[in-house]
């Protein structure tokens, strides 16, 4: 199954569920970063919830979630835009800890405590920022409250990541149910004794089931209609042109020290993991088109 996510409404429009599957897209990162299992875990479920909270924006908005903590992690961060294209890195790839005493990735620990911070850029003057302390650094749960907290918007959460022992991401995916106002008591107490008996993200992916399939299970028989399907990849707007305006801003003399030192300049692009390496004519072009642009003419 390709990854993709979906965004389903009620008729009355008091009940919204987002569900996503990002194996694909979670095990892309995880070649890219070369990720340690808890550090996969936990980059994917930032991907996950980023993609999830990309289904409600606009074409041309963007979404950042920033799970920082104490733990040796040291961070992770994941962005989202309206079509489906997650990229994302944490900070320390190596983190691998002992399960937890059920058996699962201690994401948590490799979190630790801190602040969950969620950016929205909707294409107005400032982005708007929301922030709320970590409640178990899963992750899930920290989205649960910042959901609550920032938006007052009841959410139920679920993101699960499974790594085979081999290292690969074997199911990835996320579920999102919130309850808009004008909701019914009962369909409110309905939805959360439901969620309780939701088996988990990953038990529904690996066994194969849809994004539809999940908002299902989650909504059971509260009926909703899909309202929006999109792609999920991993996918990095990062280019040499970008990469060569980021080196012109450092300067001719500091990018030949550089390339002296080193022989080459290479440069990790921190979101994908993509290598860009420049050589003697390439600082020429790069130190030549920054002269240019400033109304000089290029040293030849
Ligand atoms: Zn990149």
């Amino acid at each position: 199954m390709q990854d993709y996510w979906i965004r389903s409404v009620t008729d009355d429009g008091t009940v919204r569920a987002m569900a996503a599957v990002t194996t694909r897209t979670v095990e892309l990162a995880r070649q890219r970063h070369a990720t340690a299992p808890t550090a996969t875990a936990a980059l994917g479920r930032t991907l996950t919830a980023a993609g999830l909270l990309g289904t409600v924006l606009k074409a041309g908005q963007t979404v950042m979630v920033r799970v920082l903590g104490d733990g040796p992690l040291g961070g992770a961060l994941a962005m989202s835009d309206s079509n489906g294209a997650v990229r994302g890195y944490v900070a320390n790839p190596d983190v691998h800890l002992p399960l937890t005493p059920t058996g699962k990735l201690d994401v948590g620990g490799a979190v630790g405590r801190g602040t969950l911070h969620v950016t929205l850029d909707l294409g107005m003057r400032y982005p708007y920022h929301g922030s709320v302390p970590l409640v178990s650094g899963e992750i899930g749960e920290d989205l649960a409250s910042y959901l609550v907290t920032s938006h007052q918007i009841p959410s139920v959460v679920a993101l699960g990541v499974l790594v085979s022992p081999d290292e690969r991401v074997l199911a990835a995916g996320g579920l999102i149910v919130q309850v808009l106002p004008g909701a019914d008591g009962g369909v409110i107490d309905y939805l959360e004794e439901r969620a309780r008996v939701l088996p988990t993200v990953t038990t529904m992916v690996s066994s194969g089931r849809t994004p539809e399939e999940m908002v299902l299970a989650a909504l059971g028989e509260v009926r909703s209609q899909v309202v929006e399907r999109q792609p999920v990849r991993f996918r990095c707007g990062c280019t040499v042109e970008k990469v060569r305006g980021v080196l012109a801003s450092l300067g001719e003399d500091e990018l030949r020290d550089i390339l002296s030192e080193q022989g080459q300049i290479e440069v990790r692009c921190n979101f994908c993991g993509k290598r860009y390496t420049f050589g003697e004519d390439d600082v020429q072009k790069i130190s030549g088109g920054r002269h240019a642009t400033n109304g000089e003419r290029p040293a030849t």
